[in-house]
């Protein structure tokens, strides 16, 4: 499984692949479909490099770990080495925007959640981490709200823009690099709005960044890994 950072026309970003910091709880709405509090500081969380996979034109899912969860988010990509920055500093370091949907295995997560666990098993495994190709962030303007969203079979079940936000995009950046070093080729993923629900192999998904990015793609349903480790140690003996 390889990734590589891609514009929207296709061609290699010039980037390193990174970490992925992410952010639970960003929309108030989604915080109360789960049954959670809404946050006075950012919940934040890291994917690995390796969850990182590309969206289009399709992507896989576990399908033997109960419900794998769809939360479409947008996704920043940073230029810059940043640590302990400002807002303004993190918007003019980012090389583009895109969108990423932050894979959950909903039942994994639960039972850790019930455990007190960390929630790695079921938001950082491989595959994780499907991420469109990105906008060159010259040509994003941030003076209106941005809204995202997403389509499975042709119902909308996903919309939310940046004013909706509990902590805005860059300020969020700015508080991620409290935390974390941010890396060029790192990303970020700013929070899902409401309407996150289980996805099945077969699925047709068309995803929004405003009126620039528009991505579809299929679900596919991922081979089971411990089966297919278990046949390569039989071909071998
Ligand atoms: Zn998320």
């Amino acid at each position: 499984m390889s990734y590589q950072h891609r514009w929207i026309d296709g061609s290699a970003i010039d980037l390193p692949v990174g970490k992925v910091v992410c952010v639970g709880r960003n929309y108030a709405e989604h915080a109360r479909e789960l049954g959670n509090e809404v946050p006075d500081a950012p919940i934040l969380f890291i994917k690995p490099a390796s969850s990182l996979v590309p969206i289009a034109p399709s992507f896989s899912i576990p399908t033997d770990q109960g419900e794998v969860h769809h939360e479409i988010e947008m996704a920043l990509l940073v230029s810059e080495r940043l640590q302990n920055v400002d807002a303004l500093t993190a918007q003019w370091s980012m090389a583009g925007f895109g969108l990423g949907l932050d894979l959950t295995l909903r039942d994994v997560q639960n039972e850790l959640k019930k455990k007190g666990h960390p929630w790695e098993r079921a938001k950082a495994f491989d595959g994780a981490c499907p991420v469109s190709g990105f906008i060159d962030a010259r040509g994003v303007s941030w003076k209106q709200p941005i809204e995202i969203s997403l389509e499975v079979n042709g119902a909308l079940r996903q919309r939310g823009n940046t004013t909706q936000m509990l902590f805005p995009v860059f300020q969020l950046v700015a508080q991620m690099s409290k935390v974390f070093t941010l890396e060029p080729g790192d990303i970020i993923l700013t929070g899902t709005p409401s309407g996150v629900a289980a996805l099945q192999p077969g699925d047709q998904l068309v995803a929004t960044f405003g009126n620039t990015l528009k991505v579809s793609t299929t679900v596919t349903a991922r081979e089971n890994t411990e089966e297919v480790a278990g046949n390569e140690i039989r071909e071998r003996w």
